[in-house]
């Protein structure tokens, strides 16, 4: 099985807009570069994505777990920030960033002092829990799910190395939907009289500013860089120095998650630097794109397909006899 394929085409690295037939004047592949250490929970992301894409802005309410209120990616949410209130328990440590204290009304401890020199306990600790803010997006996958299942060519891979859907080719299957080891691409359900309800809806990382040499609106939009927009080579290096740094600075759970070629999904395009286990931020550990195990599912097939030829062959020459 694996000779009717070329080297890496059902996973490892590659360059995906040259697997998908760009010629040599195709432009370096583009992507995110995420920096959650920086990021500040404006959601500036997630109102410059909806605004520049026309994405319905509905089902804002508060998760009761957090300050959330997005909840998570879907069909009308293409950037989710998550808001993780994570306890002291945890045995991180916290850095106390000299916030001011909040308190009520004429209590004389709260508006106005800074951290723990507003507590009467001078041992008390100024902060028992930290956040951890991560803008999450479709990760444009070297070897995207998605785009491999669907079956009327909806989906495509860009010049850019990036994956879009055609609003007018999607008939709305829905085969790209379990196919996405992040849970990113959904058909859009409501709101009732929205454009492309039942089709399948994503991140297109802004195709259409990309193509008019713009940056996408999200990283447009981010005061802070936490969404770093370019060349996905040298967003890598950019990456591998920032956890250097933050290491030396002693922040040693700094990791990236998404920028390994060699991962389950042949690295992606949309990666991210990490404070804390994927898990915590929602993200699959080891994500891993079907097609990684045709070759094994195809030679299990084989096998039990020979096997069963020949139990058929033994018992029909033995009745014969
Ligand atoms: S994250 Fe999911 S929706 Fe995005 S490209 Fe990868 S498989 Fe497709
Ligand atoms: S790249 Fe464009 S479509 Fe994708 S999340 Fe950012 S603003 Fe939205
Ligand atoms: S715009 Fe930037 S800082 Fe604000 S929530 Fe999004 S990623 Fe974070």
């Amino acid at each position: 099985m694996s000779s009717l394929f070329k080297e890496n085409d059902l996973w490892g690295p590659l360059d995906p807009s040259a697997e998908a037939g760009y010629g040599e004047d195709r432009p370096k592949r583009k992507g995110f570069f995420t920096d959650t250490s920086i990021c500040i929970g404006c959601k500036a992301c997630e109102v410059a994505c909806k605004e520049w894409n026309d994405v319905p802005a509905d089902h804002f309410d508060m998760l009761g777990s957090s300050y959330d209120n997005s909840h998570s990616l879907n069909a009308n949410q293409w950037r989710h920030v998550a808001f993780i209130e994570q306890p002291s328990s945890r045995g991180r440590a916290t850095v106390d960033l000299g916030m001011p204290d909040v308190g009520p009304p004429g209590s004389g401890d709260g508006a106005g002092a800074y951290g723990a020199a507003a507590s009467e306990d001078p041992d008390a600790s100024p902060m028992d829990f930290r956040w951890l803010m991560s803008s999450d997006v479709c990760k444009h996958c070297t070897h995207a799910g998605c785009l491999d299942v669907c079956p009327t060519g909806a989906l495509i891979r860009t010049e850019f190395g990036t994956v879009v859907v055609q609003d007018d080719v999607c008939n709305g299957c829905g085969y790209c939907v379990p196919a996405c080891p992040y849970g990113v691409i959904e058909r859009r359900k409501e709101p009732e009289g929205a454009k492309n309800v039942g089709i399948a809806q994503k991140c297109t990382l802004c195709y259409d500013r990309l193509d008019a040499g713009k940056v996408p609106a999200c990283a447009q939009a981010c005061p802070t860089q936490s969404i770093q927009f370019g060349d996905v080579e040298e967003l890598r290096e950019r990456a591998n120095q920032r956890v250097e740094r933050l290491h030396e600075a002693g922040v040693m759970d700094a990791r990236l998650y998404g920028n390994d070629p060699d991962d389950g999904v042949g690295g992606t395009g949309a990666f991210f630097l990490l404070l804390d286990e994927p898990e915590v931020y929602g993200f699959p550990p080891d994500p891993v794109v079907p097609t990684r195990d045709l070759p094994h599912m195809f030679r299990q097939a084989s096998r039990a397909a020979v096997t069963l030829a020949v139990g058929a062959a033994v018992v029909f020459l033995g009745r014969r006899r």
